[in-house]
């Protein structure tokens, strides 16, 4: 009997691999799957330096662990079966569409068995979830994160919310004063193993991604600094408790220019990994509000992340697939604008951003959503190029977050998580950042050369999709003031808008 785990399993404390501790353990690393996207440098070497410290750790603690480094990862899969002929396997259900399916029968075709048993790095089962979804297929996040805090009694006071409310959400919405100097975020430096990896990363990268549209180089990636072990993942933890817990609340909104952490967990790329437990971080999160005192809307505005968006989003791409991967119900076609990949824009917050996307493999959420998604939903891209964009380029991105993320939220190219797109004006940006006084593009201007180019890409966009988000009754007041423009000045947005799309595709913007 042998536990296969997945890259993204790497987590000894529950499933199989702490049910058999005596049976055989099961790694594959397939280079084949890195060359499948464009992923980040710092992406290739966290999944693979994860998994290797991962292998090292079991063999230490005394398990038999074959590690087959193979270019495919089927190639792997036949390699176990002609060494241990009819073996039966078990793995933890993966997130991604059909993937324990496609297992499964790959390892039938070699004539072993494949045993596919419930995935428990997340925090609500498919049962749990169907169970209160019933037949739906337009879900609210606000309704099923109640039924999680029921389901597990986190922040309950008995039947009701800790402090009265569910959601501190109108505290959370602060920017940080002028003199503001966020904590240093982590850092871990490389060891050998990690160092090995980025070695061949390096090699798999060089020149690859030289032409069009990644050309003037495919991200410059700074130091690797992302948690690779166990230890150092409850180390972020600690140190995300420590020092930015306290301030998650009233910041997570703002947008900070060469600031890039600000008050976030940057915890992700070890939650989705396994190498830390979504229970674990919610727990010492609630043990800090009861035990420090940390104040409850940063308490709540972190756990409602990690409890409700994490598990909303698996179980509604879980249900919605293959659908919503290729949903684009605004019917947006244009190219992703080639600087997406090289960063080269003059627009402040875009050229921040993405600039440190290049670095890092990493932004955060309101930058994801509020910039990067609603710049492009704005310009009227395909949401399967943008979503093809965050999961190739983010040290945390799988498809199955990605897409509800991106073409769900972030694009509006499906109406089953929101009832409306996310999209806004300069006014936002300036509002929750402070990217805009350093700009050459004028915030308050629509038209005419140097308008912020969110502008007019705005309201062309409110007026291209009038037939579909007119009558939404969320949308009313932006549609009011639409109606308020004459046709002259309506004109103008058009032709702006249309330079716009042109320019961004020449870099030009
Ligand atoms: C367009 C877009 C793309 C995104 N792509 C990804 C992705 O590839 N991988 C990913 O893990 N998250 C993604 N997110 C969600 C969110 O932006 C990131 O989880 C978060 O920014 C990670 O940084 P952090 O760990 O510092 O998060 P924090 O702000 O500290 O939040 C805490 C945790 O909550 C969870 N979380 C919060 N929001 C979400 C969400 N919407 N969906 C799923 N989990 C959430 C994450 O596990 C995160 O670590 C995306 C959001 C948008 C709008
Ligand atoms: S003016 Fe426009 S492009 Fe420039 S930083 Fe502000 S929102 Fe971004």
């Amino acid at each position: 009997m042998t536990v296969l785990v997945l890259g993204d399993q790497l987590n000894a404390s529950v499933g199989p691999l702490a049910d058999r501790p005596d049976d055989r353990v099961l790694l594959i690393e397939s280079m084949g799957l890195a060359r499948k996207l464009p992923y980040h440098p710092h992406k290739l070497t966290l999944v693979f330096s994860a998994m290797a410290h991962f292998r090292d750790r079991l063999r230490e603690s005394g398990r038999a662990v074959e590690y087959r480094q193979v270019e495919r990862f089927a190639d792997g899969i036949k390699a176990h079966l002609d060494a241990h002929p009819g073996d039966e396997l078990v793995v933890m259900r993966p997130p991604s569409y059909r993937a324990g399916e496609r297992l499964r029968e790959l390892v039938t075709d070699h004539g072993g068995r494949l045993t596919v048993v419930e995935n428990e790095l997340f925090l609500c089962s498919p049962e749990q979830f169907d169970d209160w979804a019933g037949d739906r297929s337009s879900y609210r996040h606000e309704e099923f994160y109640r039924f999680m805090r029921h389901q597990t009694g986190y922040l309950m006071d008995g039947s009701e919310p800790v402090g009265g409310e569910y959601n501190y959400d109108e505290e959370n919405r602060q920017t940080p004063p002028e003199d503001y100097e966020p904590p240093e975020p982590p850092v871990f430096e490389p060891d050998e193993t990690t160092r090995d990896v980025q070695s061949w990363v390096a090699e798999t990268f060089d020149g690859a991604y030289d032409e069009p549209p990644y050309g003037g180089g495919w991200a410059d990636p700074g130091p690797f600094r992302w948690p690779v072990t166990h230890e150092q993942a409850l180390s972020v933890l600690e140190s995300f408790v420590t020092d930015r817990l306290a301030q998650f609340g009233p910041y997570q909104d703002a947008m900070v220019a060469d600031e890039w952490a600000l008050h976030h967990s940057l915890l992700s790329p070890a939650i989705n990994l396994g190498l830390l437990h979504p229970r674990t971080a919610i727990e010492r999160v609630i043990e800090a509000y009861r035990e420090r005192g940390v104040p409850l809307n940063s308490v709540e505005g972190f756990v409602r992340q990690v409890l409700g968006w994490r598990e909303f989003t698996r179980h509604v791409y879980r249900r919605e697939m293959p659908e919503l991967a290729g949903a684009n119900q605004l019917g947006q076609t244009e190219p992703l604008p080639p600087f997406f990949w090289t960063g080269e824009t003059d627009m402040a917050c875009l050229a921040d951003v993405i600039d440190g996307v290049r670095a890092r493999g990493y932004s955060h959420h309101i930058e994801r959503l509020m910039l990067l998604s609603n710049f492009a939903t704005l310009l009227g891209v395909e949401p399967q190029q943008l979503n093809r964009w965050f999961h190739a380029a983010y040290v945390d991105a799988y498809h199955w977050v990605t897409t509800p993320n991106v073409v769900g939220m972030g694009t509006f190219g499906s109406d089953t998580l929101s009832t409306k797109p996310y999209v806004s004006s300069a006014n936002y940006v300036d509002k929750m950042g402070d990217y805009c006084s350093d700009c050459p593009y004028y915030k308050t201007k629509t038209t005419g050369e140097g308008a912020c180019p969110f502008n007019a890409l705005y309201w062309d966009f409110l007026e291209r999709n009038a037939e579909h988000l007119a009558d939404n009754h969320r949308m009313g007041l932006v549609y009011n003031h639409l109606e308020n423009k004459d046709e002259g000045e309506r004109e103008a947005i058009r032709e702006r808008a249309e330079a716009l799309r042109e320019r961004a595709q020449r870099m030009e913007l």
